[in-house]
């Protein structure tokens, strides 16, 4: 197995409640689930600090009751974020563990190790799993690994994409690919190699792990993978139905005993580990049994819990679950019978009433469960990771590829997004476009790179400017190039060349850059199709506002020129100048106007100047103009 293992390369699930890690296997022709040195085959994403010692994983979580402020899990909903973003203050009212504002605004997580306050990043806690994940494919394989496929939630953005790239640096590792989850599991299912139906195949992933509930609708066509739409509720998942099970279990203890232990931590704890198991349980056998020693003031509790119980106390939980469903098939313009497959992912998927309503919602089709859920995202990073290596037999040739979440643009004259990547575009790409400069003699432009779905810029996200100087003396209109990049892993870099010149300029956006969060980038995408009709008549505002700049810039400066002025009669000058006042006191005071209005002055100014024509725009020092308007 070692000498096979030379430069292998390992699939890595960094999930929010647990991780997996996976190994193409070049002998068999298949995936490897490794199982970690305690024997199991996920390992909580927990990393714990005491007085002696580190803890990443079960040894962690296992202690957790006893060291509640320097047990961290949950890192993932923090990734890429910043402390000031409202979901982020939300989730440190629930943590155990302190979590202050660093530099820039990122969050740091504040622990006691060895007697000593120690401060992390989340890209820290995250390195510290991988590292585990690394070292548990390590043991296995009997042999250094160093490449890596690391998965993320389809919405991820930009920055925690980048922010989980930089966690795997930490760990030592080479990130081959970030790709997305849903995607991972379709590919564990081989879904793009199944040829029974013509052009698409829509895939439904149905996720719901331990804090976290996602739905996405994939599509593969040609071997492109394209997340069509996704929804989901970032606090959903089997944390919650263990909860409800531990306030079922403390009535129970209160009926029995007389005695409240609702308000103590230590017992709720121990209550909880045992409910999280009698509900796996409960996934294979239709009655369980729950047993805590010394639960309370020495009693024992003992008590036994039916699967039709525990669905009672949870349906409405499970019902929020197939609201999702049908919200993203609702946004993906979606007929459940397209659906082709509906795969299974996340452990809390493997609860037969969930399965059952699923597949009552989808007609009795048949869901794709024969991969474990909570390892089919893992296996699909495993197949990836061998497919991008060199020399490794028998794998499965699959190229695939992510989209881009959102659009990704510039700004131009009159505050339009000039769209330089489409949303849903396959990465990696690379596109070039042709701006021109709004005055004579521009000797730089502000290249102000935004991402957002709305026609103004000030409705989107402003990620980053930088400018580009050293133009040669040149009128208006003088052509530079933008170049928008996006690598395998979503990350994007922008720069700008004059090409007379050969002066260049560009800008990464990295981390601090302030990219959107992912619940930000599914209200954005909601929102643009909302405004759709607004931002439309803002469009045909803002470019009869351009045109009318546009041509009284060309009038003012036919005017200066006497071989055209010249030709003008005294009293057609002083018409003309008067239409141009008129015209700019419109734009001044534009607020309240309709498009029509510029339209019909644009029209009046030219029926008064018709023999000057000229056609070029007109705009602020620095400001850019669209080439292809
Ligand atoms: P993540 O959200 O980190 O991706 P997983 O997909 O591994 O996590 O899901 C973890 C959740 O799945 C936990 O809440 C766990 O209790 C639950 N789970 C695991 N196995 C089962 C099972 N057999 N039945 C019900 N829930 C399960
Ligand atoms: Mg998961």
């Amino acid at each position: 197995m070692a000498k096979n293992a030379e430069g292998c390369a390992i699939g890595i699930d960094l999930g929010t409640t647990y991780s997996c890690v996976a190994v193409w296997q070049e002998q068999q022709g298949r995936v490897e689930i490794i199982h970690n040195d305690q024997g199991n085959r996920i390992t909580p994403s927990f990393v714990a600090f005491t007085d002696q010692h580190r803890l990443i994983g079960d040894a962690a979580k296992n202690q957790a009751a006893i060291n509640p402020e320097n047990t961290i899990f949950d890192a993932k909903r923090l990734i890429g974020r910043k402390y000031s973003d409202p979901i982020v203050k939300n989730d440190i009212l629930l943590w155990p563990f302190k979590v202050i504002a660093g530099v820039d605004d990122k969050p740091v997580i504040v622990v006691k190790y060895k007697g000593q306050e120690k401060h992390l990043s989340a890209e820290e806690i995250s390195s510290m799993i991988l590292t585990k994940m690394r070292e548990i494919a390590e043991a296995y394989l009997e042999s250094p690994v160093k490449n890596a496929v690391i998965t993320v939630p389809a919405y991820f953005n930009d920055s925690q994409r980048k922010a989980t790239v930089d966690a795997g640096v930490i760990a030592g590792l080479n990130v081959k690919r970030i790709i997305s989850e849903p995607t991972a599991a379709a590919i564990a299912y081989g879904l793009d190699k199944k040829t029974n139906c013509v052009g698409e195949r829509n895939i439904f992933i149905f996720d719901l792990g331990g804090g976290t509930f996602d739905v996405s609708l994939v599509t593969i066509k040609e071997k492109v993978f394209t997340v069509k739409a996704s929804a989901g509720n970032s606090h959903l998942g089997g944390e919650d139905i263990d909860n409800r099970m531990v306030n079922h279990f403390v009535e129970e203890f209160n009926r029995k005993s007389k005695l409240d232990i609702s308000g103590n931590a230590k017992s709720l704890r121990r209550l909880r580990s045992a409910c999280e198991r009698a509900k796996r349980t409960l996934s294979s056998m239709v009655v369980t049994t729950i047993e805590v020693d010394a639960l309370f003031q020495g009693i024992d509790f003992s008590s036994s819990i039916a699967r039709a119980k525990c669905e009672e106390i949870c349906m409405d939980l499970f019902e929020d679950c197939m609201k999702t469903v049908d919200r993203c098939l609702v946004d993906a313009k979606m007929d459940k019978s397209s659906v082709h497959d509906v795969v299974l992912v996340g452990g809390s998927s493997r609860i037969p009433k969930v399965q059952e309503l699923l597949e009552e919602y989808f007609k009795g089709k048949n869901l794709c469960k024969s991969i474990n859920p909570d390892e089919a995202v893992a296996y699909g990073a495993a197949v990836q990771a061998a497919s991008l290596s060199e020399g490794i037999k028998n794998v499965p040739d699959l190229v695939l590829f992510d989209v881009t979440p959102l659009s990704l643009g510039i700004l131009t004259t009159g505050d339009i997004m000039s769209v330089v990547i489409p949303r849903n575009t396959t990465i990696p790409v690379k596109k070039t476009q042709g701006y021109l400069t709004s005055i004579d003699n521009q000797s730089s432009v502000l290249i102000q790179v935004y991402e957002g779905e709305r026609a103004a810029v000030r409705d989107n996200n402003l990620l980053g400017s930088f400018s580009l100087s050293g133009f040669p003396l040149a009128p208006r209109g003088h052509r530079f190039d933008v170049c928008f990049a996006i690598d395998e892993n979503g990350i994007l870099t922008v720069s700008a060349e004059e090409k007379t010149t050969g002066n260049m300029n560009e800008i990464t956006i990295t981390n601090d850059k302030g990219r959107l969060s992912a619940e930000e980038i599914k209200r954005l995408i909601q929102e643009a199709e909302y405004y759709q009709a607004e931002d439309q008549k803002f469009l045909k505002k803002a470019k009869a506002m351009n045109a009318l700049v546009e041509y009284t810039y060309k009038v003012k400066k036919a005017m200066k020129d006497t071989t055209v002025s010249s030709k003008i009669l005294p009293m057609d000058e002083q018409k003309v100048r008067d239409a141009i006042t008129e015209a700019e006191n419109l734009l001044a005071d534009n607020q309240q106007l309709e498009a029509y209005v510029f339209e019909n002055c644009l029209n009046k100014v030219r029926s008064i100047f018709e023999p000057v024509v000229v056609n070029r725009k007109r705009a602020r020092n620095d400001e850019v103009v669209a080439l292809d308007d």
